[in-house]
Parts: C-alpha cells; structure tokens; sequence
C-alpha cells in the first residue's frame, strides 16, 4: 500500500529526524501533548532542527492549525518506542494552558479527532480501539517510557476521541471546528483589580470566558470577576488573590507561567517553571506552598546550584553530559559552574534547539 499525507495540513516543515517506515501498514494512532502552549509551526519549526533528536508525523497548535513534520511513509520520532512508532502516526497536540490537567482546546481536540479520521480513511484502518494497552489502535507514549504524556486531559477524554473518530468513520459528518474568538480588547500592562473599570478589565473578563467563566463583558472588575480570577489563579498555580496581577494576565493569555522570571538579566522561562518545581520537591511546598516568587527566589538562591529539575524540559545533570562543547566552556558539572550550564541553556540552548531531558 502506498502511503500518503493528509490534505488537512496547513503548514509543513519536513524533519531530518525519522526514519524509513519498515512496517508495510499504519496500524495506531499515537496522540501525545506539547507540555506547551505554541502553533502548530512553533513545533514543526522546532522538530526541523537536526539537533532536537525527536518529531512527530503532525504537529496540531492551540488554534487547532494542523502541520506536517515527517510524511507518512516515514517513522517519526515521537513515543520512545521504535515498535510503536514504526506502526503509528504520531501527533503533537498543543495545550491551551500550562500545567494540570495540560488542558487541550476544543479546536485541538476537534482537529484530533478529524485528522485521525483521517488517516484511518487513508490507511485502512477500519475503526480505533483504545484498551488501555500498546495493543490497542490509539496508544499512549506513557506505556512506553516514564512520562505523564499524554497528560490527564487528554488522557481522560481518549474514550471521547475514539468514539467521534468512530462516528465519523461509519459515516457520521466531520467534528465541526469551533473558532477561536481573537480578544479584541487591549491586554493590560498593569494589575487590573476589583474596583478598576475600562477596556483592561473587558480585556480579562473577555479571556475568562475562554475558560468558562461566563462573565458579562461589561468592563467593571466586581465580585463576579474577582471570584473568576481566583478560580482561574488556584487552577494555575498562581497565588490567588482575585486581583489580576501581570502573571495572571500572561496565565490567562496562555503565555507559560515561567515567562516573567527575570533575574540578573536572565530570562529563566525555559529551565523555570514554578509549578513544576513546587510539584517535584515536597520540601519546597512545605515551605513555599505556591509562592511563585518565592520559589523563584528559592531557585536562584540555592535550586541552580544544587542542581535541582526546576521544569519538565531542563535537567542540568542531562545538559552538562549532552554537550562537550559547553563542559570544555564551563569545566564539570559541580554546585560551582551549574549557573553557567542553566544560563547557557536560557539564552542561547534553548534557542539552539538544544536538548536537555
Ligand atoms: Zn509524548
């Protein structure tokens, strides 16, 4: 059987990380989430560089634009497992919002289930099971290696996806895709809090409702809002205290909860993320709860020099035995030049398309 790619694509940046297919059928689907917030040419962009060691056969972004990072004929790099992706195709979805459940928009999700309907048509396959196993037709990455991929919400609504997948395949209409709404209001640059009025406060108010608030868009910040934003901040792991301080408005507009952790000049966004770190170490919790200020200060102090995993991307210890380039720059990997390796990554690594996990 000859494979063929999806006419659903939008975008398209090939990756040098693949492989031949050796198996002659696609026989899974295999949905993994980004653990990110991005477009769909965000993540293609980044499986395009050689140096990133990983792909997916479909990148979906938030919006639920669909690309295309290695063709179907070919096995891409995705779910740990050489079996389960020589017989997949392997998709990247994007959250819509960092940190649990790894929420996935309904566009997302409507653009899961209509390009595995999709490849099902095009491959043969008549209908996916999900069984909670590698045997099934749609597979986890999880059942493969140690990683919470692809996340509680896409986890726990993969019976969903399956039986519209299903509906579509016995001849039900596509999944409609909903429209993202673009806010038309200005974001604010400053706290917006109870008693504020104006476009800012619309501009919140409006976010919400992505989120399911319900709210009037009626530019007045009162209890109805103020209860909102503290729903919204103890769901992301931000302190909450109803008033919408500047990490809540980049929470609300999907920008990573990391992305204002400036220090020294240094932008720690990308080994930084302060749920993460105050998941991982219980002694930190105890002492911080969620403080993300106060974590981030912790990190500085001391996290960085101990060498502690402060995001699900960036592991020092993985960074520092990756790359002799940076241990002939830095010396070995000790409490002494561990900054060095965590500075490296946040201003140029990252943007290499470096790895370090
Ligand atoms: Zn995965």
């Amino acid at each position: 059987m000859g494979f063929t790619n999806s006419s659903l694509v939008s975008y398209v940046n090939l990756s040098p990380n693949y492989n031949v297919r050796t198996q002659s059928k696609i026989t899974k689907i295999t949905v993994h989430h980004t653990a990110g917030v991005g477009t769909a040419k965000r993540y293609c962009d980044g499986f395009a560089k050689a140096s990133r060691k990983a792909s997916a056969n479909y990148c979906i972004g938030y919006q639920g634009e669909i690309g295309m990072s290695v063709e179907e004929k070919n096995r891409a790099w995705t779910s740990s497992s050489s079996w389960n992706d020589q017989r997949a195709v392997t998709i990247e979805a994007s959250n819509d919002m960092v940190g649990d459940p790894w929420h996935v928009s309904d566009a997302t999700v409507a653009s899961i289930i209509n390009l595995s309907a999709d490849i099902c048509k095009r491959n043969g396959i008549p209908s996916l099971y999900f069984d909670g196993t590698k045997n099934g037709s749609y597979t986890w990455h999880c059942f493969y290696a140690a990683t919470a991929c692809p996340g509680p919400y896409l986890k726990q609504i993969t019976p969903y996806i399956v039986e519209r997948v299903n509906n579509i395949l016995a001849g039900g209409g596509p999944t409609p895709t909903p429209v993202v709404p673009t806010n038309p209001y200005k974001k604010p640059t400053t706290t917006v809090k109870s008693g504020s009025t104006g476009e800012s406060v619309k501009w919140v108010q409006f976010q919400l409702n992505l989120y399911g608030y319900g709210l009037v868009v009626d530019g007045s910040y009162g209890p109805a809002t103020t209860n909102s934003v503290k729903d919204f901040q103890g769901k992301n792991g931000l302190t909450v205290t109803g008033n919408c301080d500047m990490k809540t408005i980049n929470a609300l507009d999907g920008t990573p909860s990391g992305g204002s952790f400036v220090y020294g000049g240094i932008d720690y966004c990308h080994t930084f993320d302060p749920v993460y770190y105050g998941s991982k170490y219980p002694d930190l919790a105890q002492a911080f709860g969620t403080d993300q200020d106060a974590l981030f200060k912790h990190y500085i102090q001391f996290g960085i020099k101990e060498m502690r995993q402060a995001c699900a991307t960036f592991n020092v210890q993985v960074y520092a035995a990756t790359y002799k380039d940076l241990r002939d720059a830095f010396g070995p990997l000790n409490s002494k030049t561990a900054k060095k390796y965590v500075d490296h990554y946040n201003t140029n690594g990252y943007a290499e398309g470096r790895i370090a996990i």
